[in-house]
């Protein structure tokens, strides 16, 4: 008999996941520092091979930026970036792990990173934030690309200008309501905190600027 495969909801998978896979909204932050850190990687690692690329330690770092009034809460990293097609399919497919056969083929796996491993990372951003944007410019390419969304409905691409190569992410942090806090994210000693607890061990600078309002 031939086998069938199951349907999934996506909509209703993405939402279910995305509340319940984590029990503590912080963990986004680690999330994209550690996504921004292996692009970086990934450019030392083609570095070792690749003669015309030269990796310069002090060209490697991240950026967290935040604007108050805005209520934006920006993530900038100089790796590798995504074309396109990566954006399409690293951020448009749900649980791919696409640094999970990173790793392996680089390192030896990383035991206790159990939720980076199931390839949701990214999304756990969306706990904090209505809205993601992501500018992207990839390595060896001279376009930029915006990827857009607010979650369960879907995604839009667009070309975009970018002169520097790496990746941008932009969350647009949710309003307190009675039951939840998220201006918490905006703050500048509570993001250092998050920092310190789940990205001491980043190999890159994190830098930092809050803007007040
Ligand atoms: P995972 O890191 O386990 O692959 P994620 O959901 O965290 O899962 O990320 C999905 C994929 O999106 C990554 O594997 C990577 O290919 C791509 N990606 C995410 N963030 C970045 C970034 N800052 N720069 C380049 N690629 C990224
Ligand atoms: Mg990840």
């Amino acid at each position: 008999m031939a086998k069938r495969q199951f349907k999934a909801e996506s909509k209703r998978l993405l939402e279910m996941m995305i509340n319940s896979i984590y029990t503590q909204k912080e963990i986004f932050l680690r999330e994209l520092i550690s996504n921004a850190s292996d692009a970086m990687d990934k450019i030392y690692y083609k570095a070792l091979t690749d003669d015309e690329l030269v990796f310069n330690k002090e060209d490697y770092f991240i950026k967290v930026t935040a604007d108050k009034e805005k209520r934006l809460l920006t993530i900038t990293d100089t790796g590798i970036g995504m074309t396109k097609e990566e954006l399409e399919n690293n951020l448009g497919v749900i649980a791919k792990s696409g640094s999970l056969a990173f790793k392996s083929e680089n390192e030896s796996k990383d035991g206790h990173d159990i939720i980076g491993q199931f390839g949701v990372g990214f999304y756990s951003a969306f706990m904090v934030a209505d809205e993601i944007t992501v500018i992207s410019k990839a390595l060896g390419s001279d376009e930029a690309f915006k990827w857009k969304s607010k979650g369960a409905d879907g995604y839009t691409i667009v070309t975009t200008e970018n002169d520097t190569v790496g990746t941008e992410i932009t969350l647009k942090i949710k309003e307190n309501t009675e039951d939840e806090q998220y201006d918490e994210f905006l703050e500048e000693h509570r993001l250092k905190a998050i920092i310190k607890k789940y990205s001491d061990f980043i190999r890159y600078p994190i830098k930092m600027d809050v803007k007040e309002q």
